[in-house]
């Protein structure tokens, strides 16, 4: 028996490259090892967009598509959406009668992200309890892991505190979850900072190969090389760090050997990186256009996934039903 991974993906958004190299590629090498669930957490997109959810259903298609595109195998790994299994919600209401309010207001994001996000009203409890919600996602299928980065660790604590406490007032069901620690290169956005949305410096999956080509050319680049005759330092580049992610070990030797000594212009420079990420972004699109072009295929896809998940999800409530005591 193969042991149970579980990650998700919020659907708030399309995906972009630093989510391919920063989760979906490692989900990808995981699937051979383990009994992995991932799916698509499109409640947790009302968390903090519950005012507009206009955008949620396509994106939740998207993401399916992305995640298939980027390699996730449903013959080798079960793939869902959050609101097919009410189970999951069923689960986060009992987990809220058991945790202590202190807990959820403790976790360091609660307040962070309510200062990030000013504009917005979030002072709800589908905010506070989003680490709740979590936790059901994850305990449902009684996962041994959650692939995480180092700095999500603290995040994984709250779901094995309250799987905990559920074993210790009712009966030991939930294994607690326990972190697969991947070390994650960090992606730059086209602006230098982390690759986010939320910056409008992403590079999208989904964008086309003129888009692509006309980001990565008009990135960020040393400011100190303003004539291709300035030396410059690649480490203070944008284009270097992708470099470092998507070229072979040569070319990032010549681009910062040339960078430092003003024998590669950044136009030249930028051509290779764009060359690299094509390669790795071609199979994308056209696996992309393959599910774009059925949408059958896909619609498959998720009722096989939920079905699966379902029978997981029906099999952990009827045990938590019977701890707790309900009359069945
Ligand atoms: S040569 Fe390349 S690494 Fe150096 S500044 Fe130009 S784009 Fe950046």
């Amino acid at each position: 028996m193969k042991e149970r991974v579980l990650s998700g993906m919020q659907s708030s958004g399309k995906l972009h490259l630093g989510n391919l190299v920063g989760a979906l590629s490692n989900w990808v090498r995981l699937q051979d090892t383990y009994d992995c669930y991932y799916f698509i957490a499109d409640w947790h997109a009302l968390t903090t967009g519950y005012a507009d959810t206009s955008a949620i259903k396509e994106s939740t298609r998207d993401i399916l598509i992305n995640f298939l595109a980027a390699g996730l195998d449903p013959e080798k790994c079960t793939l869902f959406i959050q609101s097919r299994i009410p189970e999951h919600a069923e689960l986060h209401l009992l987990l809220s009668m058991i945790t202590p309010l202190g807990w959820l207001e403790r976790v360091p994001t609660y307040k962070e992200k309510q200062q990030e996000l000013k504009e917005r009203d979030l002072s709800t409890y589908g905010f506070l309890g989003y680490p709740l919600l979590q936790t059901a996602d994850i305990i449902i299928y009684r996962a041994k892991y959650v692939p995480v980065g180092i700095d999500q660790v603290p995040h994984l604590e709250i779901s094995r505190e309250v799987a905990r406490r559920f074993n210790y007032l009712y009966k030991e069901i939930f294994p607690e979850p326990e972190p697969l620690l991947t070390e994650f290169p960090k992606v730059v956005g086209t602006d230098g900072r982390k690759m986010s949305k939320s910056y409008d410096n992403a590079i999208y999956l989904s964008d086309s190969p003129v888009v692509v080509e006309q980001k990565i050319r008009t990135m960020v680049t040393d400011p100190a090389r303003v004539k291709k005759s300035d030396p410059g330092n690649p480490e203070l580049s944008p284009v270097y760090q992708l470099h470092k992610i998507f070229s072979s070990k040569e070319e990032i030797e010549r681009v910062a050997d040339g960078c430092r000594t003003a024998g590669i212009g950044c136009i030249e420079c930028k051509k290779i990186l764009i060359k690299n990420v094509f390669g790795v972004m071609e199979p994308i699109w056209s696996k992309r256009q393959e599910l774009l072009d059925s949408p059958d295929t896909l619609n498959e896809i998720v009722e096989q996934g939920t079905e699966k998940a379902k029978k997981i999800a029906r099999e952990t409530m009827h045990l938590v039903r019977e701890a707790i005591g309900f009359f069945s």
